[in-house]
């Protein structure tokens, strides 16, 4: 079955297959006719720059309408609702997936890649800073095999459990040629918050740029998404986009990315 997002543009549909094969999900409105051109060039160029400046990405650029909403933890029961929320909102996202639970749900990946890019969360969610590093490089080279393995998509994105990174983590991750990805929003739904207060959150904080932490299989997520989220973005004109797209077409500046968390709160000269 085609997903509804695809469905009657042929066109778009094959942007689309060119673009999941560097796992970025076309497509993207008219207006970003250059981007669409050529997204997996820009989005190869970015990740290369981003690599060579070794530094976590909280943010995009904060200069446009594009958001990315990120999804932790799974895969897990609520993933394929998740998928058909996204699809129904014409909605793009990323996933961080937890490797051991990978094989529980076998054909997840591949139903998230509709819409979304896919990254590494670890295999087993420890936190990696009570780790020695070669016990780091086995957590993120078995949850970056194990998704390709179900995909053949290559992996490039990579999320610290916990958000809890150092060099030493940055430094195994690049090495593996993957961007270390954290965000700008916390919807406070790993606190339990409940989904008003998920949804007010994000109502909050967010502006074109943002990359926002939600878990897709905490009950009140769900319901935040749906009734609260994807409204909001809507009726603010603020685009969802994969954070391969985002990076592509609103990179953060090198002053935002060394002033970390601040450089998410306004918009810093380009170096
Ligand atoms: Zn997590």
């Amino acid at each position: 079955m085609r997903p509804d997002v695809l469905e009657g543009d042929v066109s778009r549909a094959a942007i689309a297959v060119a673009a999941i094969a560097i796992g970025l999900f076309a497509p993207l409105p008219a207006a970003e006719a250059d981007a669409r051109a050529r997204p997996a060039v820009r989005v190869e160029r970015e990740i290369a720059r981003l690599l060579r400046l070794d530094l976590p990405v909280r943010c995009g650029g904060l200069r446009s309408r594009y958001v990315a909403l990120t999804f932790d933890d799974g895969p897990g029961p609520n993933s394929q609702l998740a998928v058909r929320i996204l699809a129904r909102a014409h909605a793009h996202a990323t996933f961080f997936l937890v490797g051991k639970e990978l094989r529980y749900w076998p054909r997840i990946p591949r139903r998230e890649l509709r819409l979304a890019a896919l990254g590494d969360h670890t295999w087993t969610h420890r936190d990696l800073l009570a780790l020695p590093n070669s016990a780091i490089r086995r957590e993120l080279v078995a949850t970056r095999t194990a998704i390709e393995q179900a995909t053949g998509v290559r992996v490039r994105l990579f999320r610290p459990p916990y958000g809890a990174t150092d060099a030493a983590v940055a430094r195994v991750a690049a090495h593996l040629g993957m961007v270390e990805v954290l965000w700008s929003i916390d919807s406070r739904d790993s606190e339990g918050a409940s989904w008003s207060a998920i949804g007010a959150e994000v109502a909050r904080q967010i502006r074109g740029g943002s990359i926002v932490l939600l878990h897709e299989n905490r009950g009140q997520t769900i319901r935040a998404l749906r009734d609260l989220i994807l409204p909001l973005l809507r009726a603010r004109h603020l685009i969802t986009v994969s954070v391969p797209q985002l990076l592509a077409l609103d990179p953060p500046s090198r002053a935002q990315l060394r002033a970390g968390y601040a450089g998410c709160q306004a918009v810093h000269a380009a170096p």
